[in-house]
């Protein structure tokens, strides 16, 4: 057994035995009944080995990581015109805050909390109905992962089409700003059923690898996206991924990440590994506490933060 196969084994490990596992999200009511015991760690390394720990096969909602395939495809459609209509600074608030927008007219701070993320749907769904351009991101998403197997889960997206009315209240403000230029419902529901894509660990480190590789499928592989649109997308994790933690989760893993209200986190180390963990029990600020811990483990014992000698 390679070194890191027996790490990612003694994280998953020491994972199930803590006791403080966080809140599991309760607003979106199909969340709240997931047990908050599962733990699931996958590291796919630049050389294509994959080390799988815990419930790293078990499909989850991916919710906010949606956001990162969502930017990538939004990026290929409009470029750099993207950011006439989101910015790309950190908000220090958390993801489903309203407060900028009024000061900001309507523009949000970043692709990544909520209302940038629905500025993102709506480049998406433009000249298409809302059925295709959610279809169009599950194909993109199926093939970074080399996966046809992943689906949206109906139950998520329907309760939080029924529930989410903060989402609901910032799509019809930026409506007025004309931020959003379809009508709120339709990029509401691309939304939605984006966030409510399930993919296991194992599917979503496959599904980031673009990202560790400079913007290519694999070395030597298809180009998905240019070199530096891909260190962009990680910059953006950097200092984006967590919302009003993400300062705190550079300082204490120093990769780019992504987490979402499932309990994921998709991290990147460039040009060493992708990684995806899940644990649904989050912390105070919406992200996973014990996929934070393990990815502080992980980046501890592999001197892979980018803020490492190289
Ligand atoms: N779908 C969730 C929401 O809009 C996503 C939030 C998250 O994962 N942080 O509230």
């Amino acid at each position: 057994m390679t070194d890191l196969a027996r790490l990612v084994g003694d994280i998953a490990r020491e994972m199930a035995d803590l006791p403080e596992r966080g809140e599991v999200a309760t607003y979106i009511p199909p969340l709240a009944a997931i047990d908050p015991g599962r733990f699931g760690l996958c590291v796919v390394t630049a050389d294509g080995a994959i080390h799988l720990a815990g419930d790293a096969l078990e499909p989850f909602s991916i919710q906010s990581i949606s956001k990162v395939f969502a930017l990538t495809q939004a990026l290929g459609k409009v470029g750099e015109a993207l950011w006439s209509r989101v910015g790309r600074e950190p908000s220090g608030t958390p993801f489903n805050s309203i407060v900028q927008l009024e000061r900001e007219q309507g523009i949000p701070r970043n692709p990544f909390i909520n209302a940038g993320a629905l500025v993102v749907a709506d480049i998406n769904l433009a000249g298409h109905a809302p059925r295709v351009a959610i279809g169009e991101l599950l194909r993109f998403v199926r093939h970074l992962a080399d996966d046809e197997s992943i689906v949206i889960d109906e139950i998520v997206a329907r309760a939080e089409q029924a529930t989410g009315f903060r989402n609901i209240a910032l799509a019809n403000y930026m409506k007025a700003f004309g931020t959003i230029r379809h009508a709120p419902e339709l990029t509401l529901g691309v939304y939605f059923h984006q966030c409510a894509i399930a993919m296991s660990c194992r599917q979503l480190a496959m599904a980031g690898r673009f990202l560790m590789h400079g913007g290519l499928h694999a070395p030597g592989g298809a180009r998905i996206v240019p070199a530096r649109r891909a260190r962009r997308i990680n910059a953006l994790m950097l200092t984006c991924g967590h919302y009003d933690a993400s300062g705190d989760f550079a300082f204490r893993v120093g990769l780019p990440g992504k987490s979402g209200v499932g309990g994921g986190i998709l991290a990147i180390a460039p040009g060493k590994a992708s990684i995806a963990v899940w644990s649904p029990g989050l912390n105070a600020s919406g992200n996973s506490q014990l996929g934070t811990l393990a990815l502080e483990r992980l980046a501890d014992a592999t001197g892979w933060s980018v803020f490492a000698e190289a």
